[in-house]
Formats: C-alpha cells, sequence, structure tokens
C-alpha cells in the first residue's frame, strides 16, 4: 500500500505566526477584574513579560516568530502531514484521512511549539525563573524542556493523582532540569487553603494554576506560563495549521474537514484557525473540536466570564465554562480535564463559525487502538478523541458514499499512557457523563459580573 507522507524542507518552517483575532467579525471580549472593569496591563505584568502581553492582546493578522524560536523549532518541525491509507481500507470509507503529526517533538505533543517562544521571550525580558502547572505531565515536560534551552530555572504544580500516576513524566521533567511539586502543596496559600479544607485533595487544573501564579506574582524573577487557553498559546500554535496548508497546497488538496481534541482548545486553534481565515473568505470548510463527555466545556458548559483558576487569582475570561470549583472525574486523558476553554476558541463557537462534539472515553480509545493497528502511532488518550470523531465521520461517508477529505491533528504519541492502554484492555476504563445537576451546581458558583 502506498504510503503518503507529505514533508517541507526546514525553510518552509513559517516566519510569521497567524493572529485570528485580525479576521474574527467581533473583537474579543476584555478579561475583567472582579471588579468588572477591564484588568490593568499593570497587573498582568506582575505575571507576563510585556512582548508576551502585547501579542496577547494584538490585532495584527501575522506576529513574525523570532529566529531563535524558528532553530528550535527545526529541532521536530517542519511536522509531517501523513494519510492514513490503512485506517482508510480498514474501514471501507471513500473518505481520505489526514493527520499532521505533532508527536515529533522532544516532548512527544504539540506543546513545546509554544513552550520555546514563552520561554524565549521571558528571557527576553530579564526573567530568569518560571512556574507553571501541569495536569498530565505534558506541558510541564515541555516547559521543563524550554526552561533548559534558555538557562532558566522551571517549577512545576503537578496535580496530585496525576504526580502519582504518571512517574515517567515526572522523571522527564527533572531530565530537563525542573523542580516538581504535586499540588496542593504547603508551599503556597492557596495550596494551604485547599489542604485545610481538604487534606486529601487530588488536586485539580484549577488549584494548580492558582498555586502556580500565587508564586509568579510573589517574586519579580519569576513569570508564570500557561500551556493552553490564553491568546498567545494558539498563536504560537498556529504553526501546526500554517505548515498543514503548505503541505495540501504541495498535493492539490484541501480538507472539507478538520477534527481536533479540545481540552484549553490550543491545538485545535493552532490547526483550525488557519483555515478559519479562508472560511471567513467565503471558503467552505467545517472545523470541530472534540472534547470528552465527562467534561463537556463547549458542548454543555455555558458561555459566561468565569475564572482561569480554582480560587480566583486570574481574570475573568467570557468563554465556556462548567464552573471554576469544577473538579472533573479522572479520566485519562489528563489534558482535556479544564473547567473552560480558550475565550478565542468560545467565541468562535458562540458566534458558530467552529462546531463541537463530545466522545465517550472507551470509544475514543477503541479509536486509538484502531489508529495504532493500522498506522503504527500510539496516540495520547487526548488526541484518541480527534480520531474518535474522523472515524465516526469517515463511517457516516461510507454510508453516503460521500469521498470527503478529512484532516485531523495527531497532537502527540502516547508512550507515556501505556498504564491507561492496559486499563482499558483489562476492562477497567468507564464512560462517564457529566450529570445535568453537577453542571447546573457548578454553575452557580460563577461570579456575578460582566
Ligand atoms: C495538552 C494536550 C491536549 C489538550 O490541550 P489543548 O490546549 O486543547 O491542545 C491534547 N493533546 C495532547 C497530546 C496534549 O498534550
Amino acid at each position: 500500500m502506498e504510503n503518503i507522507r507529505i514533508q517541507l524542507d526546514a525553510s518552509e518552517i513559517p516566519t510569521h505566526w497567524y493572529n485570528v483575532v485580525a479576521d474574527m467579525p467581533k473583537p474579543p471580549a476584555p478579561p475583567l477584574g472582579p471588579d468588572g472593569q477591564p484588568v490593568a496591563a499593570e497587573k498582568m505584568l506582575e505575571i507576563f513579560p510585556p512582548n508576551l502581553l502585547e501579542q496577547e492582546m494584538s490585532a495584527e493578522r501575522w506576529i513574525a516568530i523570532p529566529e531563535e524560536v524558528r532553530e528550535i523549532y527545526r529541532l521536530w518541525r517542519p511536522a509531517p502531514l501523513c494519510r492514513a491509507t490503512r485506517l482508510e481500507q480498514a474501514l471501507g470509507t471513500p473518505a481520505k484521512i489526514y493527520y499532521k503529526y505533532e508527536g515529533g517533538s522532544p516532548a512527544g505533543s504539540h506543546k513545546p511549539n509554544t513552550a520555546i517562544p514563552q520561554a524565549w521571550y521571558n528571557r527576553q525580558a530579564g526573567i530568569k525563573r518560571l512556574s507553571t502547572e501541569t495536569g498530565a505531565g505534558q506541558w510541564g515536560s515541555s516547559i521543563a524542556l524550554a526552561g533548559q534551552m534558555f538557562g532558566m530555572e522551571v517549577r512545576v504544580y503537578m496535580v496530585k493523582v496525576s504526580y502519582e500516576q504518571k512517574a515517567a513524566r515526572r522523571s522527564l521533567m527533572r531530565t530537563w532540569g525542573a523542580e516538581v511539586f504535586a499540588s496542593p502543596t504547603s508551599q503556597t496559600q492557596a495550596g494551604r487553603d485547599i489542604l485545610a479544607k481538604d487534606p486529601f485533595s487530588p488536586g485539580s487544573l484549577g488549584i494548580a494554576i492558582a498555586e502556580a501564579v500565587e508564586e509568579a506574582a510573589s517574586r519579580k524573577d519569576t513569570n508564570y506560563v500557561l500551556g493552553s487557553v490564553l491568546n498567545h498559546v494558539i498563536l504560537h500554535q498556529t504553526v501546526i495549521g500554517l505548515e498543514a496548508k503548505k503541505q495540501f497546497e504541495k498535493i492539490g488538496e484541501y480538507p472539507d474537514m478538520i477534527f481536533a481534541p479540545c481540552g484549553g482548545g490550543s491545538n485545535f486553534g493552532g490547526i483550525a484557525f488557519p483555515f478559519l481565515a479562508d472560511k471567513a473568505a467565503g471558503r467552505n470548510i467545517r472545523l470541530v473540536a472534540v472534547e470528552p463527555s465527562s467534561c463537556p466545556t463547549l458542548t454543555r458548559g455555558h458561555y459566561a466570564y468565569d475564572y482561569g483558576d480554582s480560587s480566583g487569582y486570574t481574570p475573568l475570561m467570557l468563554m465556556y465554562t462548567l464552573g471554576h470549583d469544577f473538579v472533573p472525574p479522572g479520566i485519562h486523558a489528563g489534558g482535556l480535564r479544564y473547567h473552560g476553554d480558550s475565550p478565542l476558541v468560545s467565541q468562535l463557537y458562540h458566534e458558530g463559525l467552529i462546531e463541537a462534539v463530545a466522545v465517550n472515553q472507551l470509544a475514543t480509545f477503541e479509536a486509538g487502538v484502531q489508529f495504532a493497528r493500522t498506522e503504527g502511532i500510539v496516540p495520547a488518550p487526548e488526541s484518541c478523541h480527534g480520531i474518535r470523531a474522523v472515524i465516526d465521520e469517515a463511517l457516516r461517508c461510507k454510508e453516503t458514499g460521500e469521498a470527503k477529505t478529512l484532516l485531523f491533528c495527531l497532537s502527540g504519541h502516547g508512550h507515556f499512557d501505556m498504564t491507561s492502554y492496559d486499563r482499558y484492555f483489562a476492562g477497567e476504563l468507564e464512560d462517564y457523563a457529566y450529570p445535568a445537576e453537577a453542571i447546573e451546581a457548578a454553575l452557580q458558583h460563577l461570579p456575578k459580573v460582566g
């Protein structure tokens, strides 16, 4: 069978990131303080450097990628675009299935695409230490790598359940020189408050963010970095979609639909937004974010101003949310367990320019195993969500006889997640649809502003 792999050369790594704000029907809603007023820049400068803050607020369509960042991107970029011919054949579908593979980075996912520039911009601004949170460890390991590249210290607050379950990711972070703590810790007020209420708290991303932000706000030499959600993070991830567009041009094709797993929205925005520019110009293309039915932020959450963390340290952002005190069930796609979503993705979803679907855990592993057995790559549990949705679409095409061109983001490999696969094979995993009452209850605690 023919192997189709569309490669670019190093000179074709994008020179600019694409900022979707330039093509949005309405400007993004501003982040607000607890008083309901837009947050003052000085407040944000306590934890972010001015150059990244400028990107966060920018409406410029193209933003130049620093040469030193492109140099490091070359370690794994351009990322291949591959056609999954064996999967197509196994499904018996007339659809063509393409995937953009982001698992070739040193950390094994798309996250270094933003970790590298975030560390670089902080270093340029004279910052020597970075603090952050991580769930399953993909972001923590990416920022550990990036900090190491620029000689910076990195502190990672890792959600306690994951710290205990994902020992190998912890080791990876330490190998790249980072300090890793199980959150909640007793080192921050946010952590101590949680431990006073529940000494056995399993932690959550919201809690870990509160700890990392508190540390950055309390030290001049330390800034906070976030692996998803924010505008500048999604901006950096657009290298994925920009490369994919060039690769499709080379073969004279164009996708009808794009799928990506969606936690905070960065790999989805990264692959989809460069194509949204064409949609804004009248081209017909459907962009689908895929989330777990246990953490159904876009499909069942409310569009409202909410905090990014559990303690209310972050500004309020207008986004789809399940409530900032939502503690999601312990599904294996750790990177998709976030109560909120990117404000840019949320706004575009609210305006009907993108779509979202929710899929069940067992069906995602089934899809991941089918992908591994046909295409070889073992996908991360998060990536299995995108694969599930693409397989479902390919099966619909089989019924209707449509030969659609489908693209999905294979956001990472699953080599550090093999115990999750083992538990799937042992029949120990469950589907968990979040109950409507729990969603209503969490939404009762939404801050009353905006
Ligand atoms: C973190 C992660 C995700 C989800 O995060 P987004 O910001 O929504 O992209 C998806 N896949 C992998 C492999 C991840 O590491």
